[in-house]
């Protein structure tokens, strides 16, 4: 009876077309985005990624889908996601990742002195306790707005070496704007962390729900805090180039279970 029923949805029911957000963000790569199916059950299906919760929504009122932060560091080969206690897998293809050298005036941002140490692992703890946030809102829209309206530069990913000194990959990606220029929220979101960094400058934080956060960097000016709501569209500070900056131009990262991943997938400007 079971194997009936199972063959007459077979017949019944083709494999489903894939929705607007899984062709919109899966892109199944180091730093990047995996969509998984989850099904159509009644209830969200619960869903973990090493270890730690995954954001998951409803595509077009119909399946449940994780949307997966795939870590820069992970390299291409199977991965495994738990949903609901039960292992499944996906692969993750290689991209690579140009390099990029840049020339610092300031030699205290390329090797700190054990002062700026300290600084930097506190700003660094601070940092990542508010990536590793997890509130149950869904995110007002998957599809971001651009934060600014500027041609972008520097691309997610770019191994960077500063003063010929090898650093972390490029976290981000920037966008080239005037100083005082308005930034505004991509979705809708809280402010969950204001400060000013060593590397970052001026830095806001905003969480858009279930683990999908914004952090925006090197601002002049910072115009929310902590706490504040914001509805999408709304300005939450100006472009500027304070902290490690060579000039002025916004950095966006973009966060989802902790996995810092690259923005332009979520405004639909990924190139493979
Ligand atoms: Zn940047």
């Amino acid at each position: 009876m079971r194997f009936a029923l199972a063959l007459l949805l077979c017949l019944t029911l083709p494999a489903h077309a894939e929705g607007f957000l899984t062709r919109l963000l899966n892109k199944p790569v180091p730093g990047g985005v995996a969509v998984i199916d989850l099904g159509n059950d009644a209830n969200a299906p619960r869903a973990r990624y090493d270890g730690k919760p995954v954001l998951v929504v409803r595509e077009d009122d119909q399946r449940w889908i994780a949307i997966v932060g795939i870590p820069l560091t992970v390299k291409a080969g199977q991965q495994s996601l738990d949903i609901d206690g039960q292992s499944s897998s996906f692969r993750v293809a290689p991209r690579t990742y140009r390099e990029q050298r840049i020339t610092l005036k300031n030699k205290r941002q390329v090797n700190p002195n054990p002062d700026d140490l300290k600084r930097i692992q506190r700003e660094l703890d601070e940092q990542t306790q508010a990536y590793r946030q997890f509130s149950p809102r869904q995110p007002s829209n998957l599809l971001f707005d651009k934060p600014v309206n500027g041609p972008l530069s520097s691309p997610f990913g770019l191994r960077r070496f500063f003063n010929g000194e090898e650093r972390n990959s490029h976290s981000g990606l920037d966008f080239a704007a005037k100083a005082g220029t308005p930034i505004k929220a991509p979705a809708a979101g809280k402010v969950i962390l204001t400060g000013n960094y060593f590397f970052n400058g001026n830095t806001v934080f905003v969480d858009h729900g279930q683990g999908l956060i914004s952090m925006f960097c090197h601002l002049s000016q910072i115009g929310v805090k902590v706490g504040d709501e914001l509805s999408r569209g709304a300005v939450l500070g100006k472009v500027g180039s304070s902290g490690r900056a060579t000039g002025p131009h916004l950095h966006w990262n973009v966060s989802l279970n902790d996995a810092r991943v690259d923005p332009s997938i979520f405004i639909g400007a990924f190139k493979p």
